[in-house]
């Protein structure tokens, strides 16, 4: 599933081809993309002063592509007839993907975009703390999946920013001392900008609008690592499931 990185990646490919461009279906213009969580906002110009918004979730499958008119492929679940000639697609293969449109308003009041928490590049030490501080119980791992308290982190980058940390999945959160949050708030951006700056990870079906592929994957130092060997301190990397997904973590250097 697209997490940050590459949907982040997504719109910064994106934008070029297609700002300015008018879509013929809406008739109107495309100003700028924004990303929020792991959402991609297309803003629309209009002749009322409401804006509007074409938004799209890539959740487990979806891409984002301009294609020629006249390129088919099954997969094609929306196409968008831009002013040059060419199609803004939405391919997803596994059809969980989400597609928005309308006025601003009223697609940013949808319950995705009202419970996302403050963006997981940005987030400021203060805000993680507070964040940790009024969630008091539960786990580290479940806290950074959970869109709500911060937006943009799956489990691929949890998994490397638990590792980068030094932290186990499971630690609670009422034990973390302020050096842990603050290594762990460093790590949060350290991870991120790295697999951002790698073009985000291209496993099974995701690629980049242009058609290149991300290089994080290769480069990821826990997630599906199970059983091989620890950068750091080469002990084994263990698999747990936690929160009900997959977790991967070091044997010696995350320990609770
Ligand atoms: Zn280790």
């Amino acid at each position: 599933m697209p997490e940050l990185p590459e949907v982040e990646t997504t719109k910064r490919k994106l934008e070029p081809l297609i700002k300015g461009r008018r879509i013929l279906d809406f008739d109107r213009k495309i100003l700028g993309l924004e990303r929020r969580g792991k959402a991609i906002l297309i803003w629309l110009s209009s002749a009322s002063p409401k804006q509007y918004l074409l938004a799209f979730h890539q959740r487990m499958s979806g891409r984002l592509l301009v294609v020629e008119r006249d390129f088919k492929d099954k997969y094609i679940r929306r196409r968008f007839k831009l002013s040059d000639g060419k199609d803004l697609a939405f391919h997803d293969v596994r059809k969980f993907g989400v597609v928005w449109y309308g006025p601003a308003k009223k697609v940013l009041s949808d319950q995705y975009f009202r419970t996302l928490g403050p963006d997981a590049l940005t987030v400021s030490l203060q805000s993680i703390k507070n964040l940790l501080i009024a969630k008091k119980s539960g786990k580290i791992k479940s806290f950074l999946l959970d869109q709500k308290n911060l937006a943009g982190i799956g489990n691929i980058m949890a998994d490397e920013i638990l590792w980068k940390a030094k932290i186990h999945p499971e630690i609670k959160i009422s034990t973390l001392s302020d050096n842990e949050i603050k290594t762990l708030w460093n790590s949060i951006r350290a991870v991120l900008q790295k697999s951002i700056k790698l073009g985000g990870s291209s496993m099974r079906d995701w690629f980049h609008p242009d058609g290149d592929s991300g290089g994080y994957f290769e480069r990821r130092r826990a997630y599906d690592r199970e059983g091989k060997k620890c950068f750091r301190c080469r002990s084994k990397i263990l698999r747990k499931k936690i929160a009900g997904r997959s977790s991967y973590f070091c044997s010696k250097c995350q320990v609770i």
